[in-house]
């Protein structure tokens, strides 16, 4: 249920009636937003009598809220989420692009390809240091040295790091991680979502394979139950009848979850398409479409890669990507 608060209320009111609420033990989120004041509750509403609260002085008007996000939801907090990394804003307007390695694979690689994606534009560095592949007998990821050499790569480039968590377990390996990222493959994994709402850092949450942006919806108010409100949702591509792609990446998805949601939403056009000639025009159109960033994989000898080499653009042709993805960024204005 949310309530709408009427412009400059009296406070005492307002304060009377937020704690008559509380005293129901149901949560309440309070959202001041730029236009209006929205009190959102969660919980069991169902004995709330919302005639009698659109009846007080102070109230514009009382809404149940059907869907069952409810802090993820728009209605709760009409503004955009503003993720804030160390001083760089992502969503309400902030763009920013995460760009590097589907894996680190050594000192010289992370580092060198941070450089250069910071130098090509880039505002984070991504890199897996546990990767979750489909065979075992695939490249694992660097683990726990992956995650160190991620964080000498931030330290000597400045650039902010984004990196997958598989298992709640590993937390203790992510204390210099900016922005802890939750693959494809884990967006149902409600235990370590549960661990991730008492997190520090942002989470970057990517829809998993055949889900419903209401089950993105859902993964995200997991995090969000446990008090974690910095979330960016990450669209990557969803499973569909067509081969000619690795996925199919849902463009519809990004302006669909802004009005659903208050989040900053992502795209990854790399693992959308698995086609590094389609990473381009993927990431124009997700600009045009709205997104707040674009994640993109980078390597610097894309065809000797670990993991993800057709996908993957060489540092050069991400320069000429940003410059472009910009063009479109500004003609938006
Ligand atoms: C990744 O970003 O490294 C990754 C594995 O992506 P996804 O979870 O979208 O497949
Ligand atoms: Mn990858």
């Amino acid at each position: 249920m949310i309530i709408i608060v009427k412009s400059n209320p009296d406070q005492q009111q307002l304060e009377n009636l937020i704690s008559w609420l509380r005293s129901m033990e149901l949560e309440i989120h309070r959202s001041d937003g730029m236009d209006a004041t929205v009190i959102g509750l969660v919980g069991d509403t169902s004995e709330v009598d919302a005639d009698l609260i659109a009846s007080l002085d102070i109230v514009e008007s009382v809404k149940r809220v059907t869907e069952p996000y409810k802090k993820a939801n728009r209605k709760f907090h009409p503004d955009d989420t503003v993720v804030d990394v160390s001083g760089i804003k992502l969503g309400g307007g902030h763009f920013q692009i995460i760009a590097g390695p589907c894996s680190v694979e050594s000192r010289e690689q992370i580092c060198f390809v941070a450089s250069e994606v910071r130098d090509g534009g880039a505002t984070f560095l991504r890199g897996g240091a546990f990767k979750p592949r489909t065979s075992p007998y695939a490249f694992q990821g660097m683990r726990d040295e992956g995650i160190q050499l991620l964080v000498e790569a931030k330290k000597q480039s400045g650039l902010p790091i984004v990196t997958e968590i598989m298992d709640a377990s590993h937390l203790h390996l992510f204390e210099d991680v900016d922005v802890i990222q939750v693959g494809a493959r884990n967006m149902q994994n409600f235990e370590l979502l549960k661990e991730l709402g008492a997190a520090p850092q942002p989470i970057l949450l990517k829809r998993g394979l055949s889900n419903t942006l209401e089950e993105l919806l859902m993964s995200a108010e997991y995090i969000m139950a446990r008090g974690n409100k910095n979330i960016i949702l990450c669209e990557r591509g969803i499973r569909t009848f067509e081969t000619a792609t690795r996925n199919t990446l849902d463009l519809s998805a990004v302006p669909l979850l802004k009005s659903m949601s208050h989040l900053p939403v992502v795209v990854d056009p790399s693992h959308a398409t698995g086609i590094h000639a389609l990473v381009k025009p993927m990431s124009l159109a997700a600009v045009a479409a709205g997104a707040d960033g674009l994640m993109i994989e980078v390597h610097n000898d894309p065809p000797r890669a670990l993991c993800d080499g057709a996908q993957s653009l060489t540092p050069n042709y991400f320069k000429t990507l940003v410059q472009d993805v910009m063009k479109v960024k500004n003609a938006l204005i």
